[in-house]
């Protein structure tokens, strides 16, 4: 008898603290028997528990629908196992994972239930969050018109997004497990592998532009953002964003070009000779090449402006601009740098040559029509020429000794050029 209490009293400790809900009813729902998980739970004392029903620790609902699971279980005569969502009378509300199984006398007949009920509330939790999150993922990937995707350390697809597919006309399962160099034509996969290749060396996030020819043969731009990405137990990856900046990238270049162009005539404006002439003069200091300018102002151009008026000495101007352009050579840089200034500036020439190139221009314009309306105007121009000498500590140097070779070009008498010696 001692034995049998004690392996009761065992039995009771076992049952309390196995971590699991676990209860015992009678055929009317009311307890017969419930651990002290249950009595926790339902903030009553665990002698307080036999003879009580659900109603008395839940709200209405859950009682109703534990009460139509523990029916089931009697009805069909099995072992059940389900989910149960619970509210607690005080509003707190659970989830457990619950197994209810029949208890039968000695005839076999049923005479309640017994359960044993895991609570998963966290796992659920978890689950509908995790839900939720991959759900909201799976919106932004394939909905964002950014190309995004995941490459392996031998440049193979592991992930594209939607975009890529359709930007490459493929299926995804077509473009997973091959390489930029099988995908795209001529070098442009190489440049992609190449830079992903930076990235995963370099283990550092990288941002760069990169070209892509589109389906109708037209090169786009991307500005791509890159990075190794280590995802748990798996070995590291490269996941890259991509996105078309063309339109961007062609109102930037052309935003540049006017920057530098002058309106009226369409060649180099003077900001822009001074920053070429700049380079070339840093260049010139560094390494004692040499490098020669062009000052060439047109001759006794306000008598062209009063006699046929300011729009017909601007057709001029851009005759003028048009007839130099085709006169310098590719390496040179001719600027229109003020009213009817230009400048050439010439990278590795002599001033010698340079003023030779200077004497044909001069000559090339003697007795040359350059705006056929109202008439055929002749012009003549004057330049000056200066080079870079060793002991120039700006560019100014040479500015002021082109200036001052053109002013001795117009003394001199005009249509000529000259150095400053
Ligand atoms: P010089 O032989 O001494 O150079 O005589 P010049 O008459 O050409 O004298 P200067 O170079 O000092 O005068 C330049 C003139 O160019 C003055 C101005 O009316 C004219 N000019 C400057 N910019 C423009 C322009 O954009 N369009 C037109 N039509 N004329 C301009
Ligand atoms: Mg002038
Ligand atoms: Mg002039």
């Amino acid at each position: 008898m001692q034995n049998t209490i004690e392996e009761l009293l065992g039995l009771r400790s076992l049952l309390d603290n196995v971590g699991a809900h676990i209860f015992t009813k009678d055929l009317a729902g009311r307890y017969t028997y419930a651990n002290r998980l249950c009595a926790r739970m339902w903030g009553v004392a665990p002698e307080k528990v036999v003879g009580s029903t659900d109603s008395d620790f839940f709200d209405a609902q859950t009682a109703s629908n534990l009460r139509e699971n523990d029916l089931n279980v009697i009805a069909c005569g099995n072992t059940l196992e389900r989910e149960e969502a619970i509210t607690l009378a005080t509003g707190e509300k659970y989830t457990f994972l619950v197994v209810k199984a029949p208890i039968r006398d000695d005839d076999n007949n049923i005479i309640g239930i017994c359960g044993v009920a895991t609570d998963i509330t966290e796992r659920k939790r978890l689950e509908v969050e995790l839900a939720q999150q991959s759900n909201l993922l799976n919106t932004v990937l394939n909905n964002i018109e950014v190309n995004i995707y995941m490459k392996d350390r031998l440049g193979r697809y592991v992930y594209v997004n939607p975009r890529v597919a359709r930007l490459l006309e493929l299926g995804t399962s077509e473009i997973i497990g091959r390489t930029d160099m099988e995908l795209f034509p001529g070098d442009f996969g190489l440049e992609y592998y190449h830079n992903d290749q930076m990235v995963l060396e370099t283990g550092a996030k990288m941002t760069m532009e990169e070209p892509f020819i589109d389906k109708d043969g037209s090169t786009r731009y991307y500005w791509s953002t890159k990075l190794p990405l280590q995802l748990p137990g798996q070995p590291d990856v490269l996941i890259g964003f991509s996105t078309d900046v063309t339109e961007q990238r062609n109102m930037r270049l052309e935003l540049e070009r006017r920057a530098n162009t002058d309106a009226l005539t369409g060649i180099y404006n003077r900001l822009y000779f001074y920053q070429v002439a700049d380079q070339e003069f840093l260049r010139s200091r560094r390494y004692g090449t040499s490098m020669s300018m062009l000052m060439i102002d047109i001759d006794h151009f306000k008598d062209i402006n009063d006699t046929y008026g300011h729009l017909v000495g601007d057709v001029v101007l851009k005759a003028m601009a048009e007839h130099c352009q085709r006169s310098v050579r590719e390496c040179d840089t001719l600027a229109r740098v003020g009213g009817e200034e230009f400048a050439v500036l010439m990278p590795e020439t002599s001033q010698a040559e340079a003023l030779l190139m200077a004497q044909r221009l001069c000559s090339s314009f003697e007795g040359r029509a350059l705006a056929t309306e109202p008439t055929a105007i002749g012009i003549t121009i004057s330049a000056g020429i200066s080079e870079f000498r060793v002991g120039d500590s700006s560019l100014q140097n040479i500015f002021t000794r082109a200036d001052r070779a053109l002013y001795e070009a117009k003394r001199l008498g005009r249509n000529r050029a000259c150095l400053d010696e």
